[in-house]
């Protein structure tokens, strides 16, 4: 079976509800891709950023819990 790569992650801070008041992203996440910025977003909070991009996996976990929606996941299929 091809093994997953990820093509692209980003997490749209316009959707983002912010980490001070959700932090699924971050806690589904257990590679350690995900972070806090450290400035606000356009919203006034502080949206999850990707820190490590290169930890990523892609499981897709951050995805399916984000409820914004605000999680974007490109995979790619290596050979
Ligand atoms: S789960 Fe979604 S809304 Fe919550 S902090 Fe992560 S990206 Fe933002
Ligand atoms: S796809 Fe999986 S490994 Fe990558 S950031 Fe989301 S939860 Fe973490």
């Amino acid at each position: 079976m091809a093994k997953r790569q990820v093509a692209r992650l980003e997490i749209d801070p316009r959707l983002c509800k912010g980490t001070e008041g959700c932090s699924i992203c971050l806690d589904q996440c257990g590679e350690g891709v995900l972070g806090i910025a450290p400035g606000f977003s356009p919203r006034g909070v502080h949206p999850a950023v990707v820190v490590e991009l290169a930890k990523c996996t892609g499981c897709e976990l951050c995805v399916i819990h984000c409820p914004d929606l605000a999680v974007n996941l490109v995979l790619s299929e290596a050979v």
